[in-house]
């Protein structure tokens, strides 16, 4: 019908402005709605089309899916959005291996030829979307503190993958020149969840950012491969969307963290030796300090950076930062944001919860903007912030953020550094900063230490 593929058009545009508005803060939250308009215009218009599936089960699908998705977006915490966005990409990728198979069967019974790009595209939803599948879901396990979130090696672990990617392609193969044949789909589909786990269990620490970035990619390819084999533009349109800005978010951080993707992959961040003892570096050395005599030395400061990360957003210690940021700057102090790309656990984060502050975005300075100016900075706030200013990382090898680029926190006069304890960040590592001359550790909850600091803040001559 032309009213659909019209409908479809208007989506895929809708689709397109909303992934342009998601680029800046500024915009986001608009491109949010456009995208989502967009979908529901999609998935409106596809009601209509009788002939995909059914009306009834589409409806009551779209119904089920609705409950859960606002039951999600109510009930889970900021803090746990990069394992809920792990587990939505692996049901995407259910998802097109359940379609893509179950229209591989019924086109079986209903007989006559299936043609060559319905055979590839099916078994491409088969293989990646059980990759996506099984990848997500190991990827879920480790956010969420279920399985060691520590990368799993072992002997011959390369050969094993190749292998088990050749016994899947294998299968995929034999799907297409069986004209369609079940058996080869599953087996191809059964071994791609093997190969899902295989590439996501020996990824760990620090890299986490850039596997969930790749499972989205995945998801979306899986998509696109889903609407060949249903002849739905749309599902193609917005598949190739989803893989391209996962792709594209991928290089991302993959820059953010000065790896290359076959590294991430394959390369041998387990063989890390765990050299640093916690004991032997902060030893006598690290200093404990109190919300007043910050504020003291706030008050004689000119520049201020703050560099917030995953404690913050735990703590949701934002409100107060953004109090203390308008008291300091009243006072003429020049107050700054250092943002690192991998802060938090998921890209954006920081920027999210400080732009739900009405922090002014000209503010919030990149890791490469932000560097140089350390040194000329009279006193930096670490506010739950730990791998991302670990100067372990600057070691070429040896632990498992070696080679990250970091914040320069420790160039600056004096650092403060707010968490509870001494307890290390995402990648399990001591950090020395905590033991630099220049550092003052301030230990409470950081929405409390915010608090307590504005507090003496606003008491202090
Ligand atoms: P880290 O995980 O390195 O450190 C966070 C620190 O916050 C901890 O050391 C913890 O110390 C402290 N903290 C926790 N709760 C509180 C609280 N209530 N009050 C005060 N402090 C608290 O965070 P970073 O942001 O520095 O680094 C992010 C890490 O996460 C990187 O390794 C990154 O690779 C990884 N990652 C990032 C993702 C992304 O997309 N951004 C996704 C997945 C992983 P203590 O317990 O002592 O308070």
């Amino acid at each position: 019908m032309v009213g659909i593929q019209v409908a479809y058009v208007l989506a895929s545009v809708l689709f397109i402005l909303g992934l342009k508005g998601l680029s800046h803060p500024r915009t986001a939250v608009r491109g949010n709605l456009i995208g989502a308009i967009g979908m529901l215009i999609a998935v409106g218009a596809t009601l209509l089309d009788r002939n995909i599936i059914s009306f009834e089960y589409i409806l009551i699908g779209t119904l089920v899916g609705s409950v859960i998705g606002a039951l999600f977006a109510l009930k889970v915490k900021m803090t746990a959005m990069p394992q809920m966005v792990a587990l939505f990409n692996g049901f995407g990728g259910a998802a097109s291996v359940l379609v893509a198979g179950a229209v591989l069967s019924e086109s079986l019974v209903r007989g006559g030829d299936v043609g060559m790009q319905f055979l590839i595209a099916t078994a491409a939803s088969g293989l990646i979307g059980a990759v996506t599948f099984w990848g997500s879901l190991v990827a879920f396990g480790k956010l969420q503190g279920l399985i060691t979130e520590k990368p799993v090696r072992y002997r011959g672990e390369q050969v094993v993958k190749v292998l088990v990617f050749l016994i899947a392609l294998y299968g995929a193969f034999k799907t297409i020149q069986g004209r369609g044949n079940v058996e080869w789909y599953w087996v191809a589909s059964g071994v791609g969840s093997v190969l899902g786990i295989l590439l996501t269990i020996p990824i760990g620490g620090a890299d986490m950012p850039i596997v969930i970035a790749l499972l989205n990619a995945y998801s979306g390819m899986a998509a696109a491969a889903t609407g060949f084999v249903l002849n739905n533009s749309i599902l193609i349109i917005s598949g190739a969307l989803v893989g391209a800005s996962g792709v594209f978010l991928t290089k991302i951080m993959c820059d953010a963290m000065n790896r290359s993707l076959p590294n991430v992959l394959f390369g041998g961040v387990g063989s890390v030796v765990e050299t640093i003892k916690a004991d032997d570096l902060y030893g006598g050395k690290v200093k404990a300090t109190t919300p007043e005599e910050v504020a003291m030395i706030l008050k004689m400061a000119r520049r201020v950076v703050f560099v917030p990360g995953y404690g913050m957003a735990v703590a949701r210690a934002q409100t107060p930062v953004r109090i203390l940021t308008e008291a300091m700057e009243k006072d003429g102090i020049e107050v700054e944001f250092g943002i690192h790309p991998v802060a938090g656990r998921m890209p954006g984060h920081m920027n999210v919860l400080l732009a739900e502050e009405n922090i002014p975005y000209d503010k919030l300075k990149e890791m490469d903007a932000i560097n140089d100016t350390f040194a000329q900075t009279d006193v930096v706030i670490v506010i739950g912030a730990n791998d991302v200013v670990n100067p372990l990382a600057r070691e070429s090898s040896g632990t498992p953020i070696s080679g990250m680029p970091i914040l320069n926190v420790d160039k600056a006069r004096t650092v403060v550094v707010i968490k509870r304890s001494l307890a290390p960040g995402f990648a399990g590592i001591p950090n020395p900063l905590f033991a630099a001359e220049n550092t003052l550790m301030l230990f409470d909850d950081a929405k409390k230490a915010m608090e307590d600091l504005v507090k003496a803040y606003r008491e202090a001559a």
